[in-house]
């Protein structure tokens, strides 16, 4: 008998203590109240520089008195998935007040971005088809890819060259493909890049290909009021056929959404398995998204307070000679080199009261481990100077500067 078969489980604490032993095991922090400018942090009272809750909508009052009215009013649970009898009239009103705001013809929500991209893609190429995909996609676009049973091919980084050569490689090659899906984040989490949409949509144009844009880190961001990238550059719903979201990250709730014609929410809530076989979201959920929505519409000095607080801190960091990458966004990865550099000195940020977690490899290069800063419309001009002022002494300790 192999002793696999006598301890059925003895992986998961081998591979557990692996991880613990390499450094790569996720030791969680943990918030006790909102997740606001000030958090407190493992006890700790501590300026909140890695969430995605970009305007500070997750603890904004209009939020809260939705999810507690909807409760109120609707309960705490849908009591089905969307197609049987999960439907409120709350989920209906989000899906038509989002497709107003995003200047689409319809919209539909899924419980998560994630729920999203691994319920749709999967129906919208399959086996014989072809996905085109930038090779730092999010992994719930490649989790959908996979799914799908298409071939898959793989462009390099933000470059339309590069997806022009495999496209034009696609049709010599095969020009039998049924379907071709060009896939690609709007806004790259680890870098804070923009993808180039428009010359994207042109080359999908040019083959005939559609185009899928994950705008996770876009929205509330990007376009007109926090449009998102299709916005941003002023494309056309034809060459852009799926606007896909998250209401997880600026929207500050949870839940995932795409945009786009009427025949894709047709074809997408009948198809998606994570929509049909999943339970639908709590009246609080669609209702405080539904509100995130109103905010966005009428408040727009979020957006803008995000970008001044942006500029501001950017400008800061690279005064002081911090490497900031390619970031156009937001998302401002502070690039130090080594991992262990990378953790002691979000460590040490921590002590000097700075929440901003460490990414190494392999989620970056080996040497490009960084710290990732979101910016948050919340903040005030004084907690910036605070964040760029732990920057410049952990920097200098740690001789990074
Ligand atoms: C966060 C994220 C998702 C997942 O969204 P959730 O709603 O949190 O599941 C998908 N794609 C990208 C690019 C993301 O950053």
């Amino acid at each position: 008998m192999v002793s696999a078969v006598r301890d059925p489980t003895g992986f998961l604490r081998a591979e557990y203590e692996e991880l613990v032993r390499a450094d790569l095991d996720w030791k969680l922090r943990v918030l006790d109240g909102p997740s606001a400018p000030w958090s407190v942090v493992d006890g700790q009272r501590v300026l909140m520089l890695c969430s995605n809750n970009y305007l500070g909508l997750s603890n904004h009052p209009r939020l809260k008195a939705a999810a507690i009215e909807a409760v109120r009013t609707h309960g705490a649970g849908s009591g089905s998935v969307r197609p049987i009898a999960g439907t409120m009239d709350l989920h209906r009103e989000l899906e038509e007040r989002l497709a107003r705001f995003k200047r689409a013809e319809a919209s539909l929500t899924y419980q998560s971005g994630f729920a999203t991209n691994s319920g749709l893609l999967p129906q919208l190429v399959g086996e014989g088809d072809l996905v085109v995909s930038d090779e730092l996609n999010h992994g719930s676009i490649i989790d959908g890819v996979r799914l799908s049973r298409a071939e898959r091919a793989v462009y390099r980084h933000a470059d339309p060259s590069d997806l022009e050569r495999v496209l034009d490689e696609a049709e010599r090659h095969r020009p039998e493909y049924r379907r071709v899906l060009v896939v690609t984040d709007g806004v790259f989490s680890m870098d804070g890049d923009i993808a180039p949409l428009d010359r994207i949509a042109a080359l999908g144009a040019a083959h005939g290909a559609m185009v899928y844009v994950d705008d996770a880190h876009g929205e509330g961001v990007l376009g007109e009021g926090g449009r998102g990238i299709v916005s941003h550059f002023h494309l056309s719903r034809d060459r852009v056929q799926v606007e896909m979201g998250t209401f997880s990250k600026a929207f500050g709730v949870v839940g995932g959404h795409i945009s786009g014609s009427r025949d894709l929410v047709n074809f997408a809530f009948n198809k998606s398995r994570t929509w049909l076989l999943s339970g639908s979201h709590p009246p609080a959920v669609a209702a405080a998204c539904l509100a995130a929505v109103d905010v966005l519409e009428q408040e727009p000095e979020h957006v803008e307070r995000l970008w001044s607080l942006t500029r501001r801190f950017k400008k800061a960091m690279a005064d002081l000679g911090f490497d900031l990458g390619r970031s156009e966004t937001p998302i401002t990865p502070v690039i130090v080199g080594e991992s262990s550099l990378a953790k002691k000195l979000s460590q040490r940020l921590f002590e000097l009261k700075v929440f901003a977690l460490p990414i190494v490899y392999p989620m970056v290069a080996k040497d490009k481990a960084r710290i990732r800063t979101i910016m948050n419309a919340a903040l005030t001009d004084e907690d910036v100077g605070t964040a760029v002022d732990a920057f410049a002494k952990a920097g200098r300790e740690l001789k990074i500067l």
